[in-house]
């Protein structure tokens, strides 16, 4: 236990690398890139990147400039970062001198990208993302036309990769999927010879597709499940809380804010130092519940900024004194569990996790790295 945090939040990079080299082994010949936006789905982008990178993984996406600026520095020369919410106005020279490479998302990006090129005397690398149905990002069909007539307005920018990403890659058998598919491999035509990139976790985990040259894994990688039940990916995280403060109240008593739960019965309550501050969602009020020892609590009353309740009447008194750890995230409960019954999915699970946790990275076992999985 870390006295004076929240909680304690175990990242297992052996398990993250594990994950990554069982995508690798599905998707190939194609290779993996890790998705790290978001600080990495909130599990440090720097460790992870570092933990891949030694695995073999040579490809990274961002969402952000900001934070290809922040992870560059870490990276090997020989990796490349790519940035997927692309150029907007005005940042091209900055993304020059990071040295990552954008996602271009529409002609205008196009363009820009192209005339910082002309200006500073040199090719940019450059992702081209084309619209394949999901309506977020990328080249419309309408702009597709205007560059396949004019091919000429890609001068300058050296082409990495033609991408575009499944809107329902989640459910394997949805029909979409394969309209995408075969729209990106008829679109991917129109660039001979350029590498292609549609798959993210779930697409990376679908049988019997191709998977073109580069498959963009997050939260696969993160222990997530890419398809829902069941999960073949190895669990990376754990979080674990403890108690503050016991008490005994007698049937009748309310707790928390707005009273919102009644013990019908006497009852041990526990008070957790963990609440939505800490990303636990408060939507998990009156309905998500914690483990100790494999003994499931449920979360009681009101989900607070900076603590909870959970009902402990069914733990034995040898397990219930103050500091004495509670599963969160763990063998009991996944992070789709937990997503479940909070109405949401893993990645927003993950992506808000606290910054008040003790975080602890456990190494890569040896026997594991080094088993580079070559591009
Ligand atoms: C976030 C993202 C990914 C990774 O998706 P997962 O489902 O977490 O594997 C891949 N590609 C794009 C364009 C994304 O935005």
């Amino acid at each position: 236990m870390h006295e004076g945090t929240a909680a304690t939040l175990r990242i297992d990079l052996g398990a993250l690398v594990a994950n990554y080299q069982m995508i690798a082994r599905q998707v190939a010949p194609a290779a993996v890139a890790g998705v790290v936006k978001a600080d990495a789905y909130g599990l440090g982008a720097v460790a992870v990147a570092t933990a891949l990178a030694d695995a073999g993984c040579r490809h990274f996406f961002v969402a952000h400039l900001c934070e290809a600026a922040v992870l560059m520095p870490h990276l090997s020369q020989h990796a490349a970062l790519y940035v997927l919410n692309g150029l907007s106005p005005g940042a091209e020279a900055q993304c020059a001198a990071i040295g990552a490479v954008p996602v271009l998302n529409s002609l205008a990006q196009i363009d820009g990208w192209a005339a910082t090129a002309r200006s500073l005397g040199r090719a940019l690398p450059g992702v081209v993302q084309v619209d394949t149905g999901m309506s977020r990002l990328g080249l419309t069909p309408e702009e597709l036309t205007i560059l396949r007539d004019a091919p000429e307005r890609l001068a300058g920018i050296d082409v990495q990769l033609i991408m575009s990403h499944l809107a329902c890659a989640d459910q394997p058998d949805n029909s979409f999927n394969r309209e995408q598919r075969a729209r990106f491999d008829r679109i991917a035509g129109q660039f001979p010879g350029i590498p292609r990139s549609l798959d993210n976790s779930g697409g990376a985990l679908a049988p019997d597709v191709r998977h073109g040259d580069l498959v963009r894994a997050g939260i696969a990688l993160y222990g997530g499940a890419p398809h829902g039940d069941p999960n073949p990916m190895q669990p990376v995280i754990t979080l674990e809380a403890h108690i503050m403060q016991l008490r005994t109240v007698p049937a009748g008593a309310g707790v928390g804010y707005g009273l919102t739960h009644r013990c019908t019965a006497p009852a041990h309550i526990a008070t957790l130092s963990v609440g939505y501050a800490d990303g636990w969602p408060r939507h998990l009020s009156g309905r998500g519940c914690a483990y100790i020892a494999g003994v499931r609590a449920p979360i009681v009353g009101r989900v607070s900024m900076d603590s909870m309740a959970i009902d402990v009447t069914d733990v034995p008194d040898y397990l219930l004194y103050p500091g004495a750890p509670v599963e969160l995230v763990g063998p009991h409960q996944t992070i789709d569990d937990v997503a479940m019954l909070a109405d949401t999915i893993s990645y927003e699970i993950l992506t808000r996790l606290g910054h008040r946790y003790a975080r602890e990275y456990c190494p890569v076992p040896v026997a594991i790295e080094n088993r580079s999985v070559k591009i």
